[in-house]
């Protein structure tokens, strides 16, 4: 089996979900997957469960999330896998939003309403907006 060195997942759908099967390193494995509500509420839970809301505070939580954000730019630089890291970061958010009485999928729909009419479009590295 040709297995590339740079990992690749495998997508399978089934009734009840996807299961991803990843090659990393000439290894396969499968993961357990889980619909985007179920791992936000999951996720959650595992923060309750460590303390990580009562016990934690949202600045300390940002500050966690540039350090996320920095092994992400770390990770774009070098051209490397990105998903742990923008996973990482999700996590954080998650934490930071449950603390502040919101929800990933509400800031996304306030984020989404601001953008969804604005025109321009990115020359040259640089976003030109346009009336
Ligand atoms: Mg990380």
């Amino acid at each position: 089996m040709n297995i590339p060195k740079k990992e690749w997942w495998r997508h399978r759908a089934r009734p009840d979900g996807f299961v991803f099967q990843m090659v990393q390193d000439d290894k396969e494995s499968k993961m357990e997957m889980w619909t985007m509500p179920e791992l936000i509420d999951l996720t959650e839970k595992w923060h309750v469960d460590r303390n990580l809301i009562d016990g934690a505070t949202s600045k300390d939580q940002v500050l966690k999330l540039i350090q996320e954000v920095g092994e992400l730019s770390d990770s774009v630089c070098k051209g490397t896998d990105v998903k742990d890291d923008i996973g990482d970061c999700l996590v954080i958010l998650i934490n930071i939003a449950k603390r502040e009485g919101t929800t990933l999928e509400e800031c996304l729909q306030v984020a989404y309403n601001d953008i969804k009419d604005r025109k321009g479009k990115m020359v040259d590295g640089i976003f030109v907006k346009e009336d």
